[in-house]
This record gives C-alpha cells, sequence and structure tokens, in this order.
C-alpha cells in the first residue's frame, strides 16, 4: 500500500494544493492521504465527494500527531524533499517495498522528519511543489503503469476522445 502524510496543512491557505497532493494521489495509485496540520473538514468532504462519483478505494484521514503516524507505519517511510538522495538512485530499493509511506511538507518541513524518514528522496535538486514531487514519484514508482488503473464502482467514467468531452454516468 502507498499512502501520503501531508504536513503542515494550514486553513484557507493550503486549501487548494492540499485537496491537489489528495487528488493526485488517488489518481496516480495511493490508496490514503493522512492529513496533518490544521484540520480542515473542507478538504475532507470534498476528496469523499470525487470518491464516490469517480470510484477507487481511497481514503483521507486526519492525524493531528504526524509523529504517531510515522512511527506506527509498517512499511518504509520516504520523505520527498529537494536536500534528499536523487530519485533514479534509489527506485531500484523503493520498487521492491510492498508498503511506503511518502511525506511530502508545506512550508517548513521539522528536522526531525529528515533524520527519521527511511528515505530522503529529491525530485531533482531545485525547489518545486509538493503536488510535483509526488505526481513525479509515484509516476516513476509504478512505472507509467498507474495511469491505466480502473476504479471500481465509479458512477463517472471519461470516455477518451480525441476532441470534445464525453463523460459516461452510471
Ligand atoms: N524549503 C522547504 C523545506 O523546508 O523543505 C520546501 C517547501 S516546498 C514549497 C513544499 C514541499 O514540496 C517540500 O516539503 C517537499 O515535500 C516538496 N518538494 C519541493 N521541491 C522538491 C524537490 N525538488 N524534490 C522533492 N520534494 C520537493
Amino acid at each position: 500500500m502507498i499512502a501520503v502524510l501531508r504536513l503542515g496543512h494550514r486553513v484557507g491557505r493550503d486549501v487548494r494544493i492540499t485537496t491537489h497532493i489528495c487528488l493526485a494521489a488517488r489518481a496516480l495509485g495511493a490508496e490514503k492521504v493522512f492529513l496533518s496540520g490544521e484540520k480542515d473538514e473542507s478538504v475532507i468532504k470534498s476528496i469523499e465527494g470525487v470518491v464516490k462519483r469517480w470510484g477507487g478505494r481511497f481514503e483521507v484521514e486526519y492525524r493531528k500527531d504526524w509523529r504517531a503516524v510515522m512511527k506506527g507505519w509498517k512499511g518504509k517511510t520516504v520523505h520527498l524533499t529537494m536536500y534528499g538522495e536523487p530519485l533514479n538512485d534509489k527506485l531500484g530499493i523503493l520498487r521492491k517495498e510492498k508498503d511506503l509511506l511518502v511525506i511530502v511538507g508545506a512550508e517548513k518541513v521539522p528536522s526531525e522528519v529528515y533524520r527519521n524518514a527511511n528515505f530522503n528522496i529529491s525530485v531533482s535538486g531545485q525547489p518545486h511543489s509538493e503536488v510535483a514531487a509526488l505526481a513525479v514519484f509515484l509516476d516513476r514508482l509504478f512505472e507509467g503503469k498507474e495511469l491505466e488503473k480502473r476504479f471500481s464502482g465509479a458512477k463517472l467514467r471519461i470516455v477518451p476522445q480525441a476532441h470534445g468531452k464525453l463523460i459516461e454516468e452510471r
């Protein structure tokens, strides 16, 4: 199982980017997001609505205590940071793991996260965004196969078109 831990959510300021973390995580093969920082029902509700309409198994859970999430995780923990080891160098060992907790930050990530994560991984050594870092990480981890994932129980499904939009409703 691949889960994501989103650190340091701030109500108001981070709503859009935290929602995008959850959407990208779901679309690209993760099964769960732990939200930490300030509690924000609006993000959780909006993702629950997406899951209801677009299907699949995906959950968002608020956990104030991110240390407990890291400590309690049964597999390996991977902190995404531009200061970490290059993703391409570590893909081989990461792909062998069954359960990964992928940690992404907001403004300032506590040094404890750098110390305690099993891996600190950079998605290029340039500053960019947690959504981009997560998306590239998942895509590389799954080697692009996540793009073909089927979402069971969906009420809505896109019928791919060369031009225009077609949605099938069930
Ligand atoms: N200077 C901040 C810090 O203390 O890490 C960077 C904050 S950045 C806006 C928010 C998050 O995006 C980071 O915590 C990290 O998870 C992710 N991120 C940004 N650039 C990254 C990169 N090149 N590789 C991996 N993750 C990155």
